[in-house]
């Protein structure tokens, strides 16, 4: 005769190796699973005055693939970051995301520096990066945009805008229904960019639908989040064709 103290014991062991063997079916699932996204050096060498990185895989892996580019110009950092802080927070996002990340290490300067945009080294190292190592993989990447993400001093007619600097084409248009969905986002293009013939040009002239988001660099970061969540909102909403 098994006494009952017996009994309620061996049941109790069950139901632990019971769970046991869940948590740890649980666990081996979860290593098992494609670590996405994921952050990755796409070009390190001690020529360059800077690296090159990519996240890969944020939001939807089924949804259109859309490369954002920040780091170009390495002083407009504080913007460059705020994408890569947001755009892996927002859930329930349609699109696919790969964020290209220059960090430039010589020259990257400072605000009230001697250069102007043409010809300060800083920039023209980050331009150079986004040509050399950035440039092909968008365009061999079967992106269907691509948005290059910038700040600027205040001195055009709007602080915060989007813009492509090829008129008529799908850059152009995506832009413009961007800023029609965004409060705070207005379509503004300038007369002349410095960076556009190292990336958003050439993107553009052979077959990818590429535009700038421009960021005032001296507003508040609540200010400069607010802003990103618009831009990464109405992005994933494009209407691709
Ligand atoms: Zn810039």
């Amino acid at each position: 005769m098994i006494k009952k103290e017996h009994l309620v014991i061996s049941i109790l062991l069950i139901i632990i190796l019971v769970f046991s063997i869940l948590i740890i079916s649980n666990i081996e699932d979860k290593t098992e699973a494609p670590q996405m996204p994921c952050r990755v050096t796409l070009a390190n060498d001690s020529d360059d005055p800077g690296t090159v990185e990519v996240i890969r895989g944020i939001g939807n892996p089924d949804g259109e693939r859309i490369a954002y580019v920040v780091g170009v110009h390495p002083l407009e950092h504080l913007t460059h970051e705020t994408l890569v802080r947001l755009l892996p927070t927002v859930d329930g996002l349609n699109c696919c995301y790969d964020i290209y990340i220059i960090n430039v290490t010589e020259d990257v300067g400072s605000y009230g520096g001697s250069f102007n945009d043409y010809d300060d080294p800083g920039r023209q190292n980050g331009q150079n990066l986004a040509l050399k190592y950035i440039y092909p993989q968008i365009q061999s990447g079967n992106y269907s945009l691509a948005i290059d993400v910038h700040s600027n001093v205040g001195a055009y007619d709007y602080k915060t805008f989007v813009f492509s600097p090829v008129e008529g084409g799908l850059g152009e248009r995506y832009a413009r229904e961007v800023a029609d969905n965004c409060a705070d986002i207005a379509y503004y293009a300038p007369d002349s960019t410095t960076s556009g013939p190292y990336l958003t040009i050439p993107l553009n002239e052979n077959g990818i639908p590429a535009f700038y988001f421009e960021e005032y660099s001296f507003a508040e970061q609540e200010i400069k989040d607010q802003h990103m969540l618009e831009l990464i909102s109405a992005v994933d909403n494009i209407y691709i064709v």
